[in-house]
């Protein structure tokens, strides 16, 4: 890329709102340096209600692809005429490709997780227990991946049952093949469950403050055990804490960002990405909670 961006530079963007914590422009920024590609990534400031309009001037001035996050993903997933399988599979979108044919809507965070956890920790989730502590959005993309990828059993875990049980027939029907076991509301009632899993998944946002004390205790995990947090601006957080005092490996999510991350700009771009260049771009701004 050019010192400055010139008249052939493409244009790249996350929307979000709110977006200024992004780390999203820095790792992109990196990933099309390392590959000397002539593009700039910008994170732009959208609510729901002006995402269409958004999306139509990125297509409009010919923009190479967007990113969305909270709390856009839903929304893109009712407004794209064109879905992939992860999407439709995800029920929500975050990466957009502007194609000749027209926008067309992807979900990269089940494919970001699987690989870092292949990645970090060597775990597949064919043929195993897993437990899913939170059931909002991103629980909700990890248990349907999990589930359609070969787990044997997912339990799942969350503070409003309303949300674990909409979760819980999602994916009998998204994956019959899968037990699902849905918990009680009430956290103490979790722990049987989370010690018998071998994988177990942290989705809920309690650590990302100071002073947040983890949902789950110490007595929850066990040695031998691959607990992920998906928090990825916190090094460590409380969750990985407790599961480490019992001996279980913890792993955050910052190696998720970076893998659903790399998985849009090779949608966009057609080329991998370098994943330890843009993992080293954002890992300054992973800081202990304040
Ligand atoms: P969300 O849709 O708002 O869901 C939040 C979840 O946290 C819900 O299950 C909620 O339970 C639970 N929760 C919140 N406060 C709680 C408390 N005090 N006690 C028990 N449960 C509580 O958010 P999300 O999009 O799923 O994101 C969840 C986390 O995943 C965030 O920290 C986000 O940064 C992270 N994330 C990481 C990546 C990555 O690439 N690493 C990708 C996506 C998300 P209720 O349903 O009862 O409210």
């Amino acid at each position: 890329m050019p010192a400055v961006p010139d008249s052939q530079t493409r244009l790249f963007a996350v929307f979000g709102h709110p977006v200024r914590h992004s780390l999203s422009p820095a790792m992109h920024q990196a990933a099309f340096e390392a590959l000397g590609l002539n593009a700039v990534y910008l994170a732009f400031d959208v609510e729901e209600s002006a995402l269409p309009a958004a999306l139509a001037g990125l297509s409009a001035v010919g923009a190479g692809g967007v990113n969305l996050t909270i709390p856009l993903k839903r929304r893109a997933f009712e407004l794209l005429p064109r879905l992939d399988a992860t999407a439709r599979l995800l029920g929500a979108v975050n990466t957009v490709a502007f194609r000749p044919e027209g926008m067309t809507g992807y979900n990269t965070d089940g494919i970001g997780f699987l690989r870092d956890l292949q990645a970090t920790a060597g775990f597949s989730p064919v043929g195993r227990r897993i437990c899913v502590v939170g059931c909002g959005g991103a629980g909700r993309a990890i248990a349907l991946t999990c589930a359609t990828q070969g787990a044997t059993t997912i339990a799942l875990a969350n503070r409003t049952p309303e949300r674990s049980q909409q979760l819980a027939d999602e994916v009998r029907q998204q994956a019959p093949a899968t037990r699902v076991e849905l918990l009680p509301e009430d956290p103490a009632s979790w722990i049987d469950a989370v010690r018998a899993a071998e994988l177990v998944v942290h989705c809920t946002s309690v650590g990302l403050h100071a002073g947040e004390r983890s949902v789950l205790p110490p007595a929850a995990f066990r040695a031998g055990q691959v607990v992920y947090d998906l928090i990825y601006n916190v090094p460590v957080t409380p969750c990985m804490q407790a599961a480490r005092s019992a001996g279980a490996q913890a792993i955050n999510g910052l190696g998720m960002l970076v893998h659903q991350g790399a998985a849009a700009f090779a949608i966009w771009t057609g080329q991998e990405p370098d994943v330890a260049r843009m993992r080293a771009a954002i890992e300054p701004w992973v800081r202990p909670p304040s």
